[in-house]
């Protein structure tokens, strides 16, 4: 479904990404660990092309994007490619990143009608029962101000379920919050889960990772450290930094 091979990515002389490689199967839900600073954002940037790679190649479901070099950088061959890839990634931030100034229900018929052309009655009804899955269909016409954080972080994921996404990436999506409302984003993404759709989550919600996901990825200095099941990582298979990683979250 996801496929990195060898990416790598330096700002400057810093080289953030030092040679990644992922596969992510259909129904995979991957969470990514790894101190501030070791490229986890980077490298789901890569992945949604919001950063392009200055090497290693990605394909989705199958399809490789396509890259030449140009000026001795890569850059992508095909901006339709690109945009096709990117409706086939719903990305979901820390920071809910609606749009302040249309309601919530606005909001997420935005995608579906105005990038996919779908009819716009077909995308209400759909995006009436996105909100009602995520807990929030009361909310519909109100604007995100007026929301609390869990719910517009909670229409942010409905916002991106609109465009059928193959892949889901999640980057720290509950850290902003308050610690009372990050149970019920929570509790959305493990719905999202049990429903088989293939997610990578940056998260330090440790029981997510070790409760929800099936594999677990640790990431130290640009590279992966260690890989395998919440099983493994968190008994006896994880590597002595990721000991000490995780014994900092008690
Ligand atoms: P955190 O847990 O704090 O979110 P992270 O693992 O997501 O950390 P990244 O945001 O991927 O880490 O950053 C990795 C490194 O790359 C950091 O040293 C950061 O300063 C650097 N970096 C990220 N984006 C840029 C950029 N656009 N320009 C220059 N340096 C960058
Ligand atoms: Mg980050």
């Amino acid at each position: 479904r996801l496929s990195v091979r060898n990416i790598r990515k330096s700002f400057g002389t810093h080289e953030v990404l030092r040679g990644i490689s992922l596969e992510a199967r259909d129904g995979d839900v991957i969470s990514l660990l790894g101190a501030s600073g070791s490229g986890k954002s980077t490298f789901l940037r890569c992945i949604n092309l919001l950063e392009i790679a200055d090497h290693g190649e990605i394909s989705v479901d199958g399809e490789l994007i396509q890259m030449v070099e140009r000026g001795g950088r890569n850059v992508p061959a095909n901006r339709r490619q690109v945009d096709r890839i990117r409706s086939e990634l719903g990305m979901v931030f820390q920071s809910f990143n609606l749009w302040s100034h249309m309601t919530i229900l606005e909001n997420i018929i935005e995608g579906p009608v105005h990038v996919l052309k779908r009819p716009r009655a077909e995308c209400i009804a759909e995006a009436e029962a996105l909100l009602e899955k995520v807990g929030i269909a009361e909310k519909r016409h109100a604007y995100p101000a007026h929301l609390s954080g869990g719910q517009q972080q909670r229409a942010a994921i409905a916002r991106s379920l609109a465009m059928k996404p193959k892949v889901m990436l999640f980057d720290e999506p509950t850290s902003a919050l308050d610690p009372e409302l990050v149970g019920e984003v929570l509790r959305v993404m493990r719905a999202l889960a049990e429903e088989g759709m293939t997610m990578l989550v940056v998260t330090h919600e440790m029981s997510f990772a070790r409760n929800v996901s099936n594999r677990v990825i640790f990431m130290k200095s640009g590279e992966i450290d260690s890989d395998g099941s919440p099983e493994e990582l968190f008994g006896q298979g994880g590597s002595p930094s990721f000991r000490q990683f995780i014994g900092n979250f008690g």
